[in-house]
């Protein structure tokens, strides 16, 4: 059984190193509302890649492929969806830093994807929750090397302030004009050798990413589209730079890439769900979707590191207190 844990977990491992360095980009395509048959926009996809065809009635007729690290249709399963991200999910508990985050507009199913639907099973049960089994399951696993402590924190911005997460009815009423954020930190004591790994991971469910008619909002919704505008810029232009490996990389520009700020870097680990809704009359969405999509997947970061505190440096940061208290003492 043991022995079966270790391989386990050194084959996810593997597969880790494999994902190191980059931002992940995998698509997923909502079935058509009330409907079981049809794909609508989506001419074809495949594990890797998706076609949309517009009819001349949504603007100029034509097909555009877009290619993706996976792509997921209509019927993949909230487990299946899980499978492939898990490895990532796993790191943290090796000291990496992870930012998930859904992307798209309202109702193309990112709160699905990172929570599930309003009726929870352990089928329906989104990324969310299945991270937070995992890293507990795993973390009893590994209880005889590692000693854990996982502290878990909600956090909503809406219009460019960072609060604690609400109510979930008020959530509910705004959540598609807010950001949540779902941040876990893990800090992990190897028991032998006294070295500290400390991984933070966040789940991030974007507000919805469709361009709100200047015509028509007003007041409180003006503010609201522009906040939403602001931040998902902002993100769009803090990947462009690390794409561009400026030396200058823009956090500070909203609230949003200030929290994501560890996990866009070069030392960690991100993945970007981006999400279609595959009706005709969202063609417009779909496609600046897949564009943003195809523009943060071509990032190549650097090799993600962990964030690993020897035995010799806490030694020595012991030493250092040790001596403080000292001189305390002395004065
Ligand atoms: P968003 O958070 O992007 O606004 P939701 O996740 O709320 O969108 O999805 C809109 C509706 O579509 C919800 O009723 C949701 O349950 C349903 N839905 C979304 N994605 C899927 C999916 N992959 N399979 C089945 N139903 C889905
Ligand atoms: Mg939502």
């Amino acid at each position: 059984g043991y022995q079966r844990v270790l391989e386990e977990n050194r084959k996810l491992y593997n597969q880790v190193q494999d994902l190191k360095g980059n931002i992940r980009v995998y698509c997923r395509v909502r079935p058509l509302h009330g409907q079981v048959r049809g794909f609508g926009s989506v001419e074809h996809l495949d594990e890797g890649s998706i076609t949309i065809t517009t009819p001349s009635k949504y603007g100029k007729e034509g097909k555009k492929s877009f290619t993706f690290n996976r792509v997921f249709g209509p019927s993949a399963s909230q487990e299946e969806v899980f499978s492939d991200t898990q490895p990532l999910i796993r790191s943290v508990l090796d000291g990496f830093n992870v930012c998930i985050f859904a992307y798209g507009q309202t109702g193309s199913g990112k709160t699905h994807t990172m929570s599930g639907p309003d009726v929870l099973t352990p089928e329906t049960m989104g990324v969310n929750y299945r991270a937070l089994n995992d890293l507990f399951l795993i973390s009893e696993q590994r209880k005889d090397i590692f000693l854990y402590d996982v502290s878990v924190q909600m956090i909503e911005i809406y219009n460019e302030q960072k609060n604690r997460a609400v109510g979930s009815t008020a959530m509910n009423d705004r959540s598609s004009r807010s950001h949540s954020c779902l941040t876990v930190h893990v800090q992990g004591r190897d028991l032998a050798s006294g070295a500290v790994l400390r991984g933070c991971m966040h789940l991030v469910d974007l507000a919805g990413s469709e361009r709100v008619d200047k015509s028509e909002a007003v007041g409180e919704r003006l503010k609201e589209a522009q906040h939403i505008n602001k931040s998902l810029s902002a993100l769009g232009d803090v990947i462009a730079s690390l794409a561009q490996k400026n030396s200058h990389v823009p956090y500070r520009n909203s609230k949003l890439t200030q929290l994501l700020q560890d996990s866009l870097g070069g030392q960690a680990k991100t993945l970007m769900f981006v999400h279609i809704s595959p009706e005709y009359d969202a063609i417009g969405e779909t496609l600046s979707t897949l564009k943003f999509a195809e523009r943060v997947s071509s990032v190549e970061l650097g090799a993600a590191r962990a964030n690993k505190e020897t035995a010799e440096v806490k030694d020595l940061k012991e030493q250092i207190a040790n001596l403080k208290a000292a001189l305390a003492k002395k004065d």
